[in-house]
């Protein structure tokens, strides 16, 4: 199937359950930025509530995090004027799609996705419905806007390929070529920013421990503290790549650090090989400091207006909803809906 009948579209989101961290920054929203401005796609970006309550929240925080998220996206460079900027919730056809695509996904396919089993952990039975079913949810995000590429960090590979299974199962249910099959996009030195305390972990914004994560808000003393007591081992950075086998910790730093300062890595350890941790942390909390501080005070003054950002998710819903309507509607015509 050829998916050159598809529009250049970028679809991508993250959930208001926390705080945004490095990792949701370099792993995925700076790029959101650098595909906007390529001016090749058109691009949705959305906060996707929905996802969030697949595990409890409380509701007064929900809703702040959601219009935390949307100046987090355009403190980073998201501009309501070239992206469509939207709120889960307030499209409704992304969990109308969702459904139908329940019916499409299978119980194997589904109980293979390792995000399930690493958020359910050892009370897999007591974990919501929404959090086993969320990646067919996901799938429905996507192919709503028949997008065609979507930029991810590195974890969310196993949802895409889900969500290519299940755009080719029901062309191929239904004998049509509708949905395209999506190309994921992870790109970057940093598509996989771990944990600051275990080099073996993703780094989450859920994670209990605020010390694992750098937080965009966090202040210069914070980061410069969390990166002062990263795990690390006693070695020296070495001059080469290779140099960081078997050493999750140290590559993490430089991957970090080639992010943050747009270079590569091989170029950081050309500059840095053979510093001690003790020289290399403070220069890596300098740069971080740097690149984040802008977006944090840019993120304080929009939420001080929270009228403005309502406005611009009520703006982005209806702008969206031109496109998810008819895919919908031809969706449930596919299917056989009376009405549709
Ligand atoms: P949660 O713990 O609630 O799942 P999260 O930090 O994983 O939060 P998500 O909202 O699930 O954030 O993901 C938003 C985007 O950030 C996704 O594209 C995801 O791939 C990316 N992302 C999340 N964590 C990292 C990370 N550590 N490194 C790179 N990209 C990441
Ligand atoms: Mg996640």
């Amino acid at each position: 199937m050829s998916d050159s009948q598809f529009t250049p579209r970028v679809f991508s989101g993250m959930q208001p359950s926390g705080g945004l961290t490095l990792g949701n920054y370099l792993g995925a929203l700076k790029r959101y930025v650098e595909m906007q401005d390529e001016g090749t796609y058109q691009t949705i970006y959305c906060m996707v509530d929905l996802h969030a309550i697949t595990v409890w929240q409380d509701p007064a925080e929900l809703a702040a995090k959601t219009r935390e998220l949307a100046a987090a996206y355009i403190a980073a460079g998201v501009d309501p004027e070239k992206s469509i900027l939207i709120n889960q919730s307030q499209v409704p056809e992304h969990a109308q799609l969702g459904w139908v695509f329940n019916c499409v996904a299978r119980m194997g396919w589904m109980q293979r996705m390792t995000q399930f089993k690493d958020k359910a952990g050892k009370n897999a039975q007591n974990a919501s419905l929404g959090l086993f079913g969320y990646p067919a949810l996901m799938a429905a995000d996507i192919l709503i806007y028949h997008a065609t590429h979507v930029p991810v960090g590195d974890d969310q590979k196993q949802h895409l390929e889900l969500t290519r299974d299940i755009a080719a199962k029901f062309n191929h249910d239904y004998g049509v070529d509708f949905f395209p099959l999506t190309e994921p996009v992870i790109k970057g030195a940093a598509t996989r920013v771990m944990s600051l305390r275990d080099g073996s972990k993703k780094m989450s914004k859920s994670d209990p421990s605020d010390a694992s994560r750098i937080n965009m808000t966090d202040d210069a003393d914070t980061i410069a503290k969390k990166i002062r007591k990263a795990k690390t081992d006693p070695d020296a950075l070495p001059s080469e790549y290779k140099g960081l086998d078997d050493r999750p910790e140290a590559r993490n730093l430089v991957n970090i650090y080639a992010a943050l300062a747009d270079m590569s890595v091989e170029q950081v350890l050309a500059d840095h090989g053979g510093a001690q941790f003790g020289a290399f942390k403070p220069a890596l909390a300098e740069l971080a400091v740097e690149k984040l501080s802008p977006i944090a005070s840019e993120m304080t003054r929009l939420m001080d207006d929270v009228p403005e950002i309502d406005r611009l998710l009520a703006r982005g819903a209806e702008q969206a909803r031109e496109i998810t309507q008819p895919i919908l509607k031809k969706t449930y015509e596919i299917v056989g809906m009376v009405g549709s």
